[in-house]
């Protein structure tokens, strides 16, 4: 019968770690998260300490696209890490992985290599201050874009605020927070204070925040405004790389961006962020002009695992079957949910959609009409999922890999079916 929703060896390890890590975890996002400690991974299988198992739609916030511990990838990076790890100087690897990535997404020039999507984004608006000589950028309300003082919010009612104690809010004031798909506000927004504009900035789907897709015809307008303001547009596509398609958002929608940052799916699960793009901007840091630096930035694991994970979805391209096991996933859990009068809401990509409870006048377009939809009463309910074996998150955004197959949906099916019925006894 299902039991806690951690086990007693999991409780003990909290217990223990909270002497030692502050709240037992290392990322603040995990504070969330059931307080479960796992033992081990493979494919779109978890087990915790306590030898439970769950199908897992987190894929540790969006990396393990190709599975956890995908095999090639980490022999792979086994293998190369045999000859040296740093060198304090460059390595073919590295060579080799800016190609493969640069094929892959197939519009930009230059490619950077770095660890975490949160210090790409910050090359990148460092790139399109130096590049354009202004300092304003702009951003969308629900979007994520790291945890540091100058892109970190939190709720947005008349401006950005900080999300956090000790972060400072002036850093807050380089930036213009907009609703996200009305380009009529960006318009008006660049008529006026455009000349001071160095970048707009987005995720080309808003995963984050309700996995919201951009309206038709929403991403080709912004381009043409910021060409029309001499802005430089940034796509985040942290989560959307190499997950919506080989070449991810850009590849998805048909519009180019002047530089992209780049994570998560990259690289097999590795540590590993890039920032790509043209060539004319890209290499300022060549120059030495801007400064970009890391002592692990293309690392030999790093570079391993992204070549790896690159000529895996070159030669074998699961976006069909990600999209065919979404698909499936989302219509088995509406009509669960809909035989035990749950009001379960699922919107966006197959590959990367987001729960809710409620049912929203009209198609959710931004991060203020998704407040329509029950994201609480959701989120309480994903107690009783994984207490039934399916690693969710809290705030709604189901994550799907190539190693969900037919196993995996028929599991996760039952146990939602099971959840469910627990729930409404
Ligand atoms: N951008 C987006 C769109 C993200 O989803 C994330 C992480 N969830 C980041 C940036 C930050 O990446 P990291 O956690 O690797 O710093």
């Amino acid at each position: 019968m299902v039991e806690q929703l951690a086990g007693a060896a999991s409780t003990r390890l909290r217990e223990r770690g909270l002497r030692s890590i502050p709240g037992a975890v290392n990322s603040n996002i995990r504070l969330s998260a059931p307080p479960v400690f796992f033992d081990r991974a493979a494919g779109a299988i978890l087990w915790d300490v306590d030898g439970r198992d769950y199908v897992d739609y987190v894929l540790g916030q969006g990396p393990h696209f190709l599975g956890h511990a995908c095999g090639p990838v980490n022999a792979a990076v086994a293998e190369a890490c045999k000859r040296g790890m740093l060198f304090g100087g460059s390595h073919p690897l590295e060579v080799e992985a800016a190609e493969l990535v640069l094929e892959a997404v197939g519009w930009a020039e230059r490619l950077r290599l770095g660890l975490t999507g949160t210090e790409c984004v910050q090359a990148a608006l460092r790139l399109a201050r130096a590049a354009t000589g202004r300092r304003r950028f702009v951003r969308f309300d629900g979007h994520y874009h790291g945890w540091l003082d100058n892109v970190l919010v939190g709720p947005v009612d008349d401006g950005p605020r900080p999300a956090s104690e000790g972060q400072l809010a002036e850093y807050l004031a380089d930036s213009f927070v907009l609703g996200w798909n009305d380009a009529d506000a960006l318009g008006d927004l660049l008529r006026e204070h455009g000349d001071t504009i160095c970048a707009v900035i987005m995720e080309p789907v808003m995963v984050n925040t309700g996995g919201i897709e951009p309206r038709p015809g929403y991403l080709r307008r912004v381009r043409e405004l910021c060409d029309e303001h001499g802005i430089l547009l940034i796509f985040d596509e942290v989560i959307t790389g190499f997950r919506l398609a080989r070449g991810g958002a850009v590849q998805r929608f048909g519009v180019v961006p002047d530089l992209a940052v780049y994570g998560k799916a990259i690289g097999g699960g590795w540590p590993v962020a890039a920032l790509a793009g043209r060539a004319d901007l890209m290499d300022l840091f060549g120059t030495g002009r801007v400064n970009h630096s890391g002592t692990f930035n293309g690392s030999v694991m790093a570079a391993a695992a992204v070549i790896a994970t690159q000529r895996l979805l070159a030669e074998d391209p699961p976006y069909d079957r990600v999209e065919a096991y979404g698909t499936a996933l989302m219509k088995g859990l509406s009509d669960i949910a809909q035989g035990h009068g749950v009001p379960l809401h699922l919107q966006g990509l197959p590959a990367a959609f987001h729960a809710s409870l409620g049912t929203p006048r009209s198609v959710v377009t931004d991060a203020r009409s998704l407040q329509e939809l029950d994201l609480d009463g959701y989120a309480g309910m994903t107690a009783d999922l994984v207490r039934h074996g399916l690693w969710v998150m809290r705030r709604g955004i189901w994550f799907v890999s190539a190693a969900h197959g037919d196993a995996e949906l028929a599991k996760t099916l039952d146990r939602f079916d099971a959840a469910l019925a627990g729930a409404s006894m």
